[in-house]
C-alpha cells in the first residue's frame, strides 16, 4: 500500500542519511592523521593556449587516498576541512607541495606556472600572505610561477580586508585568478576594484554553448575582461566543437577533460609527448 512504502522510503532516506553522517564523521576524525600519514597527493591538470598550440600551465587538485575508502574527491573533504579548521594546514601542505614540483619541473626547463586554489577560509585568519612567503622561500620558486585561484564567495566577507591581503600578494609577484567565474555569487560589480590577473569560465558556460543566451554572456565577459586586461580561461572543456565556439568567441586558453583529466606527477612526461607527436 502507498502507507507502507511511504513508511520504506522514510525509512531508506533515514538510513542514507545515517550513512552519510557516519561518513562524514569518519573523514572528519581521519583527517587528522592523514597528512602525516602521507595521504594527500596532488593531481595536475593542464592549462592549454589553443591559438599558440601549447601548454601554459598547470593546475594544482588535491587528492586523499583514504585507507578504507579509497581516493576521496575534494568536492567532499575541503567543506569537513573548513568547518574544522584543518584547511589551513591542508593549504599550507598543497602550497608547498605544488611549489616543490613547480620548482621541480623548472629545474628541468619547464617554465609553465602551477595554480593551486585558495578556500576563502584562509583570507579570514590572515595568515596566507605569511604563508605564500614562507613557501616561496622554502621551495626557492619564481613567485611568477605561482598563481592563487580563488572563488566568488569572498563577496561576502570583509571585501576591503580581501583586497588589502590580494595586493599584498600580487606584490610579491605572485598571480590571482577568479574561478568558477559565472555562478551564484555576483562580483562582477567588484571587478574593477578586486585585484586580479584571470578569470576561469565556470564549466556551466563551456558546457551550453549552443544557448544564445549563455553565448551572449560568454561574449560580455569576455569583452569586459578584455577591457579590464584579464585572461579567460575555459574551464571543463571536453569537445572539440565547445572549443571552437570558445575560439570564436575570442576565448583561447582552455582547460578539462578534452586535454587531459587532472594527471599523477608520473603521468605527464607521457602526456606532454603524446601531445607533441599528435
Ligand atoms: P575547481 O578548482 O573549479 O577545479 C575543477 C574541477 O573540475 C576539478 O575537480 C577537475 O577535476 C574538474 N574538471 C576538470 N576538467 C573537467 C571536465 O572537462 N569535465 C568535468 N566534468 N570536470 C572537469 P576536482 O579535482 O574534484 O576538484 C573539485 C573542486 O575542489 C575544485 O574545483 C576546487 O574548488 C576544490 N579543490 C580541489 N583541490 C583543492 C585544494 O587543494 N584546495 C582547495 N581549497 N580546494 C580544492
Ligand atoms: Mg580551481
Ligand atoms: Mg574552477
Ligand atoms: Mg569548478
Amino acid at each position: 500500500t502507498a502507507k507502507n512504502s511511504g513508511k520504506n522510503q522514510y525509512q531508506v532516506y533515514n538510513e542514507q542519511t545515517g550513512n552519510t553522517e557516519l561518513r562524514k564523521m569518519e573523514l572528519q576524525k581521519d583527517m587528522q592523521w592523514a597528512i602525516e600519514a602521507g595521504q594527500f597527493y596532488v593531481v595536475y591538470q593542464p592549462k592549454w593556449n589553443v591559438q599558440t598550440n601549447s601548454l601554459v600551465g598547470f593546475e594544482a587538485l588535491l587528492r586523499w587516498n583514504h585507507p578504507r575508502l579509497g581516493v576521496v574527491s575534494p568536492g567532499e573533504f575541503i567543506p569537513i576541512a573548513e568547518e574544522t579548521g584543518l584547511i589551513v594546514s591542508l593549504t599550507k601542505w598543497t602550497l608547498n607541495e605544488a611549489c616543490r614540483q613547480c620548482k621541480k619541473w623548472k629545474s628541468r626547463g619547464c617554465v609553465n606556472p602551477i595554480s593551486v586554489n585558495i578556500s576563502i577560509r584562509l583570507f579570514q585568519t590572515d595568515t596566507l600572505i605569511n604563508f605564500v612567503k614562507d613557501v616561496l622561500e622554502k621551495t626557492v620558486l619564481d613567485p611568477h610561477l605561482l598563481e592563487l585561484e580563488i572563488t566568488e564567495s569572498m563577496v561576502f566577507l570583509d571585501i576591503d580586508d580581501i583586497i588589502r591581503q590580494l595586493h599584498a600578494i600580487r606584490s610579491l609577484g605572485v598571480k590571482v585568478s577568479m574561478d568558477d567565474f559565472g555562478t551564484g555569487y555576483s562580483s562582477i560589480g567588484l571587478l574593477d576594484r578586486i585585484p586580479i590577473d584571470s578569470l576561469k569560465l565556470d564549466r556551466l558556460f563551456t558546457n551550453d554553448l549552443e544557448t544564445s543566451s549563455k553565448r551572449a554572456i560568454i561574449n560580455a565577459i569576455l569583452l569586459m575582461a578584455s577591457d579590464l586586461n584579464l585572461d579567460v580561461i575555459a574551464e571543463g572543456v571536453e569537445s572539440q566543437e565547445q572549443i571552437e565556439s570558445l575560439t570564436q568567441l575570442g576565448c583561447n586558453i582552455m582547460q578539462g577533460y578534452y586535454y587531459s583529466k587532472p594527471m599523477k606527477v608520473e603521468e605527464i612526461d607521457p602526456w606532454i609527448k603524446s601531445r607533441v607527436l599528435e
